[in-house]
């Protein structure tokens, strides 16, 4: 069998036998178990099956395979408990992010697309535009890509590797997922739900192994839908690209909260806390700076502050054990104490946290930052961790002009009690999504496309357009009438050319000499 060739990628956190990817659960450090490595051969053979089983899938129907979707959510939601231990143990986080966030999205998901992909993907009528169309019946159909190739992080097991799996799949393709080496048990699972749900053979694989499965994905499906770093996502495009499959991206963020003066502050401070600190801030859309007006900095920030310090951290056991969880990946421990370190070093006050917990798993403390500013890697690069860098501005001005001035543009937020002032401030935010008073939440909003710009991504998931993507359109034009030949039909004759002539200096003219006279 070939070896696939390696990525950058460590695969998992735990040893790799030639044929096995060991998993860690980093709130211990043990070793939960193994999954295999595959070869090249064993992916590609998966997408060959996906790509048999997929016409008896798409000729199911919305209506047969809005069933299963259903029944998935009735099996995740009996399941639970064992959809939470798993998500725990494999990624550290608390019963909480896994239950609220993940098993959340995963059954709202799941009933959303269940309920709503046929009208999305429904064919749509197009009313003709002038002469040159009319009394043509014109129509877009959607039509499944195939195999659609889902590649997923490690910081959403479920919501950002199976989750875009589902309008894949409701739009009638057959799926391929390769989850994050770190957390690959997830998407494991959710394969043994949608079995016992009902889904044919061969329609949904989990292809596990390191980066270079994803890269054999990319060299097999049809359309590529990447969850991960803005490095990588440039990578899959760039290989998309030589195939011209599409490639949906939804990459890192270093989202912006801007908190006015006239802000609720006891809302915007708790919102901050949680938003910030939540699934350990390993979240692409967590808040990861914040831009507050001078004559509320102060007090903001201790409210910040006195709430950060009172938050339990440590090994996940049960709901309501602990508030913050452990950091699921161990490169990712560098990266938060290099921006803390860089931080302190250019001038800013650590007032809590800023380090390492001792002891065993893998903890960064919640950490609020004060007296921050753009020269520092923490306002600037994504840290994907609990910290939380507080920047005094002078006006809203300011605050726009530096939340802008970040190469991503994935989420973002604006605080104030005036809500039209909020909502023009927001609009002025370059991001893929803004929230006005809130944050995060807009992730739940499924009828709500979300996407990011600049280096953030491409494409969206959620709305119409977050299952469109997953197909390929079809126009159909239909003359139902017509004369035995047209005007414009060979051979040419002068007569109806210079007829065509005064129809296009009529229709097209006309405008012109309105407008320079
Ligand atoms: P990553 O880019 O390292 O890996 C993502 C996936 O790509 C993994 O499954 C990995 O095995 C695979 N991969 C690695 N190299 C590859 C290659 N050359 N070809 C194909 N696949 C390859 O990202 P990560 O560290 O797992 O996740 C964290 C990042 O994901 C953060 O930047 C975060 O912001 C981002 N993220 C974005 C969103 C979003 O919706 N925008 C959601 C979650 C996470």
């Amino acid at each position: 069998m070939s070896t696939i060739e390696q990525t950058t990628e460590k695969p998992g956190n735990g040893a790799r036998a030639q044929d096995s990817i060991a998993v860690e659960n980093p709130a211990t450090g043990e070793i939960i178990g193994h999954v295999p490595n595959l070869s090249r051969e064993q992916i590609e053979d998966r997408v060959r099956r996906a790509r048999a089983a997929q016409p008896g899938w798409e000729a199911l129907g919305f209506k047969g395979r809005a069933r299963v979707m259903l029944a998935m959510r009735q099996w995740i939601v009996e399941n639970r408990e064992r959809v939470i231990e798993t998500l725990v143990s494999e990624s550290g986080k608390t019963y909480e992010d896994a239950l609220l966030q993940e098993v959340l999205y995963s059954v709202h998901s799941l009933g959303f697309w269940a309920k709503k992909a046929e009208r999305y993907l429904r064919d749509e009528r197009i009313r003709p535009q002038s002469w040159l169309d009319f009394g043509k019946k014109l129509v877009l159909r959607y039509r499944p890509v195939g195999v659609v190739g889902v590649i997923g992080p490690w910081n959403y097991p479920i919501v950002n590797n199976f989750g875009d799996c589902i309008p894949a799949l409701m739009a009638g393709n057959a799926v391929v997922l390769k989850p994050s080496s770190v957390t690959p048990f997830s998407s494991l699972l959710m394969a043994e739900g949608l079995k016992a749900s009902g889904l044919p053979d061969d329609v949904f694989h989990v292809a596990t192994g390191a980066g270079g499965a994803g890269g054999v994905l990319v060299d097999n499906c049809d359309m590529i839908m990447f969850t991960g770093s803005t490095e990588t996502g440039r990578k899959v495009a760039e290989q998309a690209a030589r195939r011209l499959i599409p490639v949906s991206l939804e990459l890192g963020g270093k989202d912006p909260m801007i908190v006015l003066e006239d802000a609720d502050l006891e809302r915007a401070a708790n919102a901050a806390v949680t938003y910030a600190f939540s699934n350990g801030g390993q979240t692409c859309i967590s808040i990861e700076r914040v831009y507050v007006h001078e004559k509320i900095y102060d007090e903001f920030v201790e409210k910040v502050t006195e709430k950060a310090r009172q938050l339990r951290q440590g090994k996940p056991d049960g709901a309501g054990s602990v508030d913050i969880g452990a950091i699921t990946f161990e490169d990712q421990m560098e990266v938060l104490e290099r921006h803390v370190a860089d931080a302190r070093e250019k001038g800013a006050r650590i007032l809590t946290g800023g380090k390492r917990r001792e002891g065993a798993g893998r903890f960064f403390e919640p950490t609020v930052l004060a007296d921050v500013d753009h020269s520092m890697l923490i306002m600037t690069e994504e840290t994907f961790g609990p910290t939380l860098p507080i920047m005094k501005v002078r006006d809203e001005a300011e605050a726009v002009r530096l939340a802008n001035d970040s190469p991503y543009g994935l989420d973002s937020s604006v605080w104030s009690r005036n809500v039209a002032r909020a909502e023009k401030v927001a609009r002025q935010v370059q991001a893929g999504a803004t929230c006005v008073n809130d944050a995060l939440v807009n992730y739940f909003a499924l009828g709500q496309p979300f996407g990011g710009v600049k280096e953030s991504g491409l494409g969206a998931r959620h709305g119409a357009k977050g299952i469109q993507k997953y197909c390929r359109t079809h126009s159909i034009l239909v003359t139902r009438f017509g004369p035995r030949r047209d005007p414009n039909y060979l051979p040419y004759r002068k007569s109806r050319t210079r007829l065509l002539e005064r129809l296009i200096a009529f229709q097209f003219g006309r405008g012109k000499a309105r407008r320079s006279a």
